[in-house]
C-alpha cells in the first residue's frame, strides 16, 4: 500500500448482543486512528450469522454509536445483504481448485482431529475429494505449509503456521451461511480498507485473512490490534462472560474508560466535556505507540 493511500478504516460489530466494554474499545481506537490520518471511518454491521443476530441489535448498536460521538463517514453495510459478494469469492476459489467441498460432521473431526489455537485442526479427510457415497456440507480452503508472517502495529511480529494451527478451514458452512473469515476479507476489499484496528481476540484470525487476500488478489490493510479488555476475574468481556452492555446514557464517562483503558492519559477535567469534545481531544493527542506490546488490559475502576 503506498503512503499516498487515504486512511479508510472500519468498526465491524456483530448483532450478536449489545455493545460492551470491549466493543466500545474497538469501535472508539478504530475512529481516533482513522481520524488523526484524516481518513474515513466506517461501521459495518456484520449480522452474516443469523442463528446468533439478535432482531433489533443492530439498530441498537447504531443508536449507542451516536450517543458516544461515532457516526460512519459512509452508509452503513450490512453483511446480511451481501451474500452474492461472497458467492463470487467463493466461486473465484473453487475455480481456482483451492476449496473443497467437506462432508465432515463434528464429531467425526472430533474422533481424529488435534486442538489448535482456535479449535479442532481439520484432518484433512476430504481434501482429496468426497468419500464415496457422501454429500458435501460445508466448503474448506486449502492451506499450504508456509508460515504467515504480518506485522502488527502494537504487537509486532506475527507469525502463524496455517497448516499446523488451524489446518483447513471452513468458508462456507454447513447451514449454507459464508463464514466470517471470508466475508470479513470481500467487505474490507469492497471497502478499501487500508487500516484494520480491532481487538486482539481476532489476532489469531489475521492470518487465515491475508491468506484469502492473496489468494483473492486483494491488497493487505496494515493490523493494529488493540488490547483485549479483561474483568477482575481475569476474563475476557464478551457475552459468555455476562459482560454488562455500556449504558449510552454514561457515554462520557466511559468514553473516558476508554481513553486511559487505551493508555492514552486524558487529563481528568475532559470528564467535564461533551463526548465530542472528548472525541476531538482523542483524536488530536492519540498515540498508539502507548499500546505498543500491550496485549490485554483491566478495565480502569
Ligand atoms: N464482527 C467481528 C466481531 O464483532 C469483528 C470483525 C473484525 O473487526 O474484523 O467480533
Amino acid at each position: 500500500m503506498s503512503s499516498a493511500t487515504p486512511y479508510r478504516g472500519r468498526f465491524a460489530p456483530s448483532p450478536t448482543g449489545p455493545l460492551h466494554f470491549g466493543s466500545i474499545v474497538a469501535a472508539v481506537g478504530s475512529y481516533l486512528d482513522a481520524k488523526q490520518h484524516l481518513g474515513t471511518w466506517l461501521v459495518r454491521i456484520e449480522d452474516l450469522d443469523t442463528p446468533r443476530c439478535i432482531p433489533g441489535m443492530a439498530d441498537d448498536i447504531l443508536n449507542t454509536l451516536d450517543h458516544f460521538g461515532l457516526h460512519s463517514d459512509e452508509t452503513v453495510i450490512y453483511q446480511s445483504r451481501r451474500t452474492p459478494a461472497y458467492a463470487e469469492a467463493l466461486d473465484k476459489l473453487q475455480n481456482m481448485g483451492i476449496a473443497y467441498p467437506c462432508c465432515c460432521a463434528r464429531k467425526e473431526i472430533s474422533d481424529s482431529a488435534l486442538h489448535g489455537v482456535e479449535g479442532l485442526i481439520y484432518p484433512g479427510t476430504c481434501r482429496n475429494g468426497l468419500p464415496p457415497g457422501r454429500q458435501g456440507r460445508s466448503w474448506r480452503i486449502m492451506i499450504n505449509s508456509n508460515t504467515l508472517i504480518f506485522n502488527d502495529l502494537s504487537l509486532g511480529e506475527i507469525s502463524q503456521a496455517l497448516i499446523t494451527e488451524i489446518g483447513d478451514f471452513i468458508i462456507k458452512r454447513a447451514d449454507g451461511l459464508f463464514a466470517y473469515q471470508l466475508a470479513v476479507v470481500v467487505d474490507d476489499a469492497f471497502q478499501g480498507i487500508t487500516h484494520v484496528v480491532r481487538g486482539a481476540d481476532l489476532l489469531t484470525s489475521t492470518a487465515r485473512q491475508i491468506y484469502l487476500q492473496q489468494l483473492l488478489g486483494f491488497s493487505t490493510p496494515s493490523y493494529l490490534h488493540l488490547p483485549v479488555a479483561i474483568n477482575k476475574a481475569g476474563e475476557k468481556l464478551s457475552k459468555q462472560t455476562l459482560a454488562e452492555p455500556v449504558n449510552k446514557l454514561h457515554a462520557v464517562e466511559i468514553l473516558m474508560k476508554v481513553l486511559k483503558f487505551l493508555k492514552q492519559n486524558p487529563p481528568p477535567e475532559l470528564a467535564e466535556c461533551t463526548v465530542e469534545t472528548i472525541l476531538a481531544w482523542g483524536v488530536k493527542n492519540w498515540r498508539a505507540e502507548n499500546l505498543i506490546g500491550v496485549r490485554a488490559s483491566h478495565v480502569p475502576p
